[in-house]
């Protein structure tokens, strides 16, 4: 008799978009990219395997991308005009179109688990700054002195900024150099079938005024249903307006687009023609994998249904 299959799972990330350029790389810095996004892959990737949630694969994943400094999320977060460290994330499980955010934050080491604590224990989607950190206090987690967050590289991107544009918003990947971060997002499919997208940032160098992008925006940077997962990375204000992770899920659900078109469409269509830079990762109900971007290079790697592994960095490979 055949043993009964197993059902299916799969994972994907990414770990930002923008002017990644291999000419730019040295091999140690590209390693250490591999390296922690295979990390990161195979830490949510096993929690499937075992049985475990989208949900738990999700926030484990992201935990490995905000504890590394290679990352725009957690630590190694951008800086604001100001010189500080204001975070946002969110999460979306399929089944129950659940969702929990968090915009704002500074002294939250792991800002995925508190979106999740939105999520599960409150009757709000999205909660933002001090009240965050209250609602943090109350669920008992440990909050952390805002210095966590510094790494030397963000904060001499800030000062370069601040000395030729200091009106200028930038996307961490932009200044192509060699140590370049990204915001982070895991999408997956779990053996009940259940997706879950999340997404982790620090937002954009040199932000003020409270400014908000689309990482926690439910719609815009992170989206699942039954049919599709999204996370996503880029300039923020396009990402909002054209309703990016959002419109990939209705096109797939609506039109029926495979998600690979539905992506294509609206990162390399709708969004080009509002100028607006950046990319996607996702996966579909059948495991599915999909990445786009408009970018030279977006950090990315999956984990598909048959445990093939792939890790990217690129857009010409
Ligand atoms: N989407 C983020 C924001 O606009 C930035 C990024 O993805 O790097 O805040």
């Amino acid at each position: 008799m055949d043993k009964p299959s197993k059902a299916k799972t799969a994972i994907v990330i990414h770990g930002g978009a923008g002017t990644i350029l291999k000419s730019k790389m040295t091999p140690e810095i590209e390693q250490a990219y591999i390296e922690a996004l295979k990390h990161a892959l195979k830490t949510g990737h096993a929690i499937l395997e075992q049985g475990g949630s989208s949900t738990d694969a999700v926030k484990a994943t992201i935990v490995t991308m905000e504890d590394s400094p290679l990352f725009n999320a957690g630590k190694g977060a951008v800086f604001t005009h100001e010189g500080k460290n204001e975070l946002d994330a969110s999460i979306m499980v399929s089944d129950d179109l659940s969702a929990g955010a968090v915009a704002g934050v500074s002294h939250i080491k792991n800002p995925i688990l508190l979106a999740d604590k939105v999520r599960t224990d409150s009757k709000h989607v999205l909660m933002a700054r001090e009240g965050a950190e209250e609602f943090a206090k109350e669920q008992d987690f440990e909050l952390v002195d805002p210095k966590y967050f510094f790494t030397q590289n963000r904060w001499d991107q800030l000062q370069k900024i601040l000395k030729e544009d200091p009106d200028k918003m930038q996307l961490s990947e932009d200044e192509a150099k060699n140590s370049k971060f990204g915001t982070v997002g895991a999408v997956a499919l779990d053996q009940a079938g259940v997706i879950t997208a999340g997404t982790s940032t620090g937002g954009m160098t040199n932000k003020r005024y409270a400014r908000i992008g689309d990482s926690p925006i439910i719609g815009a940077g992170t989206y699942a249903n039954s049919h599709c997962g999204i996370s996503a990375t880029g300039h923020g204000e396009y990402f909002i307006r054209a309703a990016v992770a959002y419109d990939i899920c209705a096109l797939v659900e609506y039109k029926g687009e495979s998600i690979q078109n539905a992506a294509d469409i609206v990162i390399n269509g709708k969004l080009v023609k509002m100028g607006g830079d950046g990319g996607v990762v996702g996966l579909d109900k059948d495991g599915n994998i999909m990445m786009s971007f408009n970018t030279p290079g977006m950090y990315r790697g999956s984990i598909d249904v048959d445990g093939n592994i792939t890790i990217e960095i690129y857009q010409d490979k």
